[in-house]
């Protein structure tokens, strides 16, 4: 049986950012957007489950990516404040299989 799975990453945007950060690489003022990483594991290109939502940086203008280890506290403690919210959609393949394993129990010991 030909069974493909693996992991995958995906990046959201904040709804609510709060206001813009300025750039300390380049120097601009408001460019620096506040974005989210995540990985899913999926079976078959089926999204099972998320993991690992991390938060990162992103200047538009000069296009500098900062991790979360490599941000200022003071922003940090601003940036950590931000909700982000995996949509459901990365969650659907464990719902696909939990009606399966339900119809499978159902049809084991209530039918018989
Ligand atoms: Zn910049």
């Amino acid at each position: 049986m030909l069974l493909i799975f693996g992991t995958r990453i995906r990046q959201i945007k904040a709804k609510n950012e709060g206001g813009r950060l300025n750039c300390s690489h380049c120097k601009s003022n408001g460019t620096v957007a506040i974005l989210a990483r995540f990985k899913y594991f999926h079976i078959l290109w089926i999204p099972i489950f998320a993991y690992g939502l991390k938060r990162i940086t992103c200047c538009t203008h000069c296009k500098q990516f900062r991790y979360t280890s490599e941000i200022p506290q003071g922003e940090l403690m601003r940036i950590n404040k931000i909700e982000f919210k995996i949509p459901l959609k990365y969650y659907s393949g464990s719902g696909f299989f939990m009606l399966i394993f339900a119809n499978l129990i159902f049809t084991i010991f209530i039918l018989n």
